[in-house]
């Protein structure tokens, strides 16, 4: 077989799955369905669904749920599908710059399986993608399921994503600029892959999995070493990139990286907490901090700032609460301008709980506008360090896959 014919098979196989993953998720979501309707609302012919279902039900995956009623024009009664929902996984993947984390899920978001290993930047693009697709390999084998069952893979990753290319337009943790990461995943994973900037699919897991599962106007901001925001108005996420790290708190406050002053990242994200903390510790303001370093001011990390101001450390407390305070200032801004009915704070940063929570809403009490105030509007995510991969999962499940999965027929069509 030349490469050209083995890539054309590797091509209709992809096709098959992602109109295999089409049928499902709409059975998951609209079913119990007839054969027709999938084929109206998916677009798909009644010949492709027909055999596609037909193959589903052999392998229990697709089962008949009674008979639906006839038509208008009367005629024959149609048999109603409706998924196993058991028999059907997906992978999610978080790329972040410390850790890569895998996890396989059925389609209710119980997790069979987990993995972590080192994400390496420094190895380049190459040794990540060859064990990135191992880790999902060996998350999948060791959670019993084949290969075969994955419906597909959602993958959270840092930077300007384009998630209707699955590519990743800039990354500076990882410095690359148009890199085709889902292709490149795909290609060898014969899987389809979908991409989308972790802050958006965080927001996703929290649609999905978290406290954002019967709200439909949400906002979730992503408080790591950067932030980022994501934006859910009627049960849509928001298709933009937003910047709400860069709404200004402080007239001539810090230098942010975008090059203007007093933005809340520069004040509240957890890079500038460590900044902040080491500028401490050489002016040797706190001890606890200085001795939790070790003596070694640049190892100060936001975990260490978090102890020290556990155990009581006046100038760490002080660090944490003012990041807190601004970023409710933050926060009110966003509230003010599109009254989400919640508020997730989620990420690193948010991993100090109350310690941060706290000054967060007292910010937040000070400028938001007295009718969408609430006691409870800002919520910790209780996804904590899964809310990545799990949002991942999310993504295949969910509606922005929907859109997606249209790219491949045209494909399809070609073939
Ligand atoms: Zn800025």
């Amino acid at each position: 077989m030349s490469v050209t014919k083995r890539q054309q098979a590797a091509d209709l196989t992809m096709v098959k799955r992602a109109n295999t993953s089409l049928i499902a998720n709409t059975l998951r979501t609209q079913g119990p369905l007839s054969k027709a309707q999938l084929s109206r609302i998916t677009n798909l012919t009644k010949s492709t669904v027909s055999s596609i279902v037909n193959e589903l039900i052999a392998q229990g995956i697709v089962r008949e749920a009674g008979i639906g009623s006839a038509g208008s024009t009367g005629g024959r009664r149609p048999v109603m599908l409706e998924l196993n929902e058991h028999a059907f996984y997906v992978v999610g993947l978080d790329i972040g710059t410390t850790a890569i984390h895998a996890i396989v899920t059925n389609l209710t978001g119980v997790v069979l399986n987990e993995k972590r290993i080192l994400s390496l930047p420094r190895d380049g693009l190459h040794s990540l993608i060859h064990r990135t697709v191992q880790l999902i390999q060996a998350t999948v084998q060791e959670s019993g399921v084949e290969m075969q069952a994955i419906l597909g893979v959602g993958v959270a990753a840092a930077g300007l994503v384009d998630h209707q290319q699955g590519l990743i337009r800039f990354s500076p943790n990882f410095g690359w600029r148009n890199v085709p990461l889902g292709s490149l995943l795909q290609e060898v994973l014969n899987v389809p892959v979908w991409v989308d900037n972790c802050t958006r699919v965080m927001a996703r897991g929290e649609m999905w999995f978290g406290s954002g599962k019967d709200v439909s106007n949400l906002l979730y901001v992503n408080v790591g070493y950067g932030i980022g925001s994501a934006l859910v108005i009627d049960g849509e996420l928001l298709g933009r990139d937003s910047e709400m790290g860069h709404v200004t708190v402080q007239d001539d406050g810090p230098l942010c990286g975008c090059g203007k002053h007093g933005c809340v990242e520069a004040i509240s994200s957890g890079s500038a907490i460590e900044a902040r903390a080491r500028e401490a510790a050489v002016q040797q303001h706190s001890t606890l901090l200085l001795e939790l370093c070790q003596g070694d001011v640049t190892a100060i990390s936001g975990e260490m700032v978090a102890s020290a101001a556990e155990a009581g450390d006046l100038v760490s407390q002080k660090i944490i609460s003012e990041a807190g305070e601004y970023l409710g200032r933050a926060i009110a801004a966003v509230v003010n301008a599109y009254n989400p009915e919640l508020v997730i704070v989620g990420g690193g940063v948010s991993q100090a709980g109350k310690l941060f929570l706290e000054p967060v809403r007292r910010g937040f009490q000070k400028h938001v506008m007295p009718d969408f105030y609430a006691e409870n509007k800002i919520v910790g995510s209780r996804l904590g360090t899964r809310g990545g991969v799990l949002g991942g999962a999310g993504l295949v499940l969910g509606k922005g896959s929907e859109l997606d999965v249209d790219l491949f027929f045209e494909q399809d069509e070609r073939a």
